[in-house]
């Protein structure tokens, strides 16, 4: 599942693509994803500019020139496939097609059917069902130790699931909590209220970086990578952790091996010495 450094890294695919562009041709071939394609969509966006493509979370927003908003999110399975010139003929799971006054053609593309695409009033976007409960975003300039210490008081969970809640921090997925987490030296069952003081600071700094790492690496395997088939390639980089059960312990002496257990019905890796 895209997490959001992913999505991060298809925003800035995407972007040289659509933004600046006049949509000049819109069909959605299936409408049921995830929520169903609002009737009326292929009309709203016909002959309609993008304005900026921005990210909130997981969520990608194409901002029209009328103060409408396109909200993408790519679900389990969800991509997007940009051809210049003559476009494939469109498969099974090719669900929208987004035709450019430059020639270009934009297919979501989702086998899972997780994603969706949807439209509102930009100035309503706070207020959509699936952003209105988003806690700060990481990478926000306002993400600091303290904000992430106001999200953290009074929750007794264990810190991990509770990063996973999207309305304490927004974006962050299993794989960056449990990599955020052993960065920190910060056991992931540790009471996320009992997260203060220095763990705190490196907590918060920890998630910062390592979604901006992700971005970085992203951003890199889009330029050295770009996909033959119209893909926006991204590639799972190296995990310290994540997936490594049984592994020797990295960037630590201690000579432990990685450790799973299930948390709320996810796996947490982590370094049982390291990570108090
Ligand atoms: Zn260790």
């Amino acid at each position: 599942m895209p997490e959001l450094p992913e999505v991060e890294t298809v925003r800035r695919g995407l972007e040289p693509a659509l933004v600046g562009r006049v949509l000049s041709r819109v069909s959605v071939r299936r409408r049921k994803l995830r929520i169903p394609v609002p009737d009326g969509f292929e009309a709203a966006l016909n002959n309609r500019r993008v304005t900026a493509l921005t990210r909130r979370a997981k969520f990608l927003l194409v901002h029209l020139d009328d103060g409408n908003c396109v909200i993408a999110h790519l679900g389990m399975s969800g991509r997007f496939l940009i051809y210049a010139g003559a476009p494939p003929e469109p498969g099974p799971h090719d669900h929208v097609i987004l035709e450019t006054d430059a020639g270009v053609s934009v297919y979501f593309n989702d086998p899972r059917r997780f994603g969706f695409l949807d439209l509102v009033p930009a100035h309503s976007l706070d207020r959509h069902r699936f952003l209105r409960r988003l806690g700060p975003e990481p990478l926000g300039n306002a993400f600091d130790a303290v904000l992430l210490g106001e999200r953290l008081a009074g929750r007794s969970g264990p810190v991990k699931t509770v990063l996973l809640d999207q309305s304490v921090v927004a974006g962050i997925g299993n794989i960056y909590a449990c990599e955020a987490l052993f960065r920190a030296g910060i056991s992931p069952r540790r009471k996320a209220s009992n997260v203060t003081g220095m763990r705190l600071k490196r907590l918060a700094a920890a998630i910062r970086d390592v979604l901006s790492e992700a971005i970085e690496a992203g951003g890199s395997s889009l330029r050295d990578h770009r996909q033959p088939s119209g893909e926006l390639g991204y590639f799972q980089h190296q995990f310290a952790v994540y997936g490594k059960e049984g592994e020797p312990c990295p960037n630590c002496d201690c000579t432990r091996k990685i450790s799973r257990v299930a948390q709320a019905g996810r796996s947490t890796f982590y370094c049982a010495r390291r990570q108090r």
